[in-house]
């Protein structure tokens, strides 16, 4: 079996909407005590562009989480394999997502981290697949949302593959 990849974002633009994100983010958080939390792996690309967009004070940390194994379909169990490095307390927090699918992984964050007393916490990610919602999130910054389709590149992987690419594809199997 052969994978080949097609393009279904390209990097320009993911470059472009990244811009606005970090702009808009920019404007909302001028007199908050922001931090964004990464969720690894998926979303350190992303985090990396969009942070670098931003134009005021910030902080960022990095969650682990488990929620899909070498297949393709959520388990619905997600697992912390490495906690944040701070508390967030009386924080201003942007959980940023590589994408919201099922939802579970995102919904799950959000109960873990409102018994942190945070002071705030929104949803940024770059992609949603609305059709597969399993519960309902709202993502207050989204880059796209895409049809039913797995996708790769730019920090989403397939079986730990595919991490690098620059643009968003889909694996076609032939
Ligand atoms: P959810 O809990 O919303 O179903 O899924 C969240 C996680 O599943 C994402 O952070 C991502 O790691 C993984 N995931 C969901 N859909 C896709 C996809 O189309 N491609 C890849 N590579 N990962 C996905």
């Amino acid at each position: 079996m052969t994978e080949r990849l097609v393009e279904m974002i390209s990097a320009d633009q993911i470059r472009a909407r990244t811009k606005e994100l970090g702009k808009q983010i920019s404007e909302d958080y001028k007199d908050k005590d922001l931090v964004f939390v990464s969720v690894l792996k998926g979303s350190f690309i992303f985090a990396a562009d969009l942070i670098r967009e931003v134009d005021i004070t910030c902080r960022i940390d990095f969650l682990g989480v488990r929620s899909y194994g070498a297949g393709t379909e959520t388990s619905g169990v997600v697992q912390i394999t490495n906690d944040l490095s701070r508390p967030i307390a009386d924080k201003d927090v942007v959980i940023v997502e590589d994408i919201v699918d099922t939802g579970l992984t995102v919904a799950h964050l959000m109960d873990l981290f409102r018994t942190r007393n945070p002071r705030s916490v929104k949803v940024c990610s770059l992609l949603h697949k609305p059709a597969r919602a399993r519960v309902h999130i709202p993502v207050d910054y989204l880059g796209f949302t895409i049809e039913d389709k797995f996708v790769v590149g730019y920090g989403l992987d397939f079986d730990e593959k595919y991490r690098n690419l620059p643009y968003v594809g889909i694996v076609e199997r032939t």
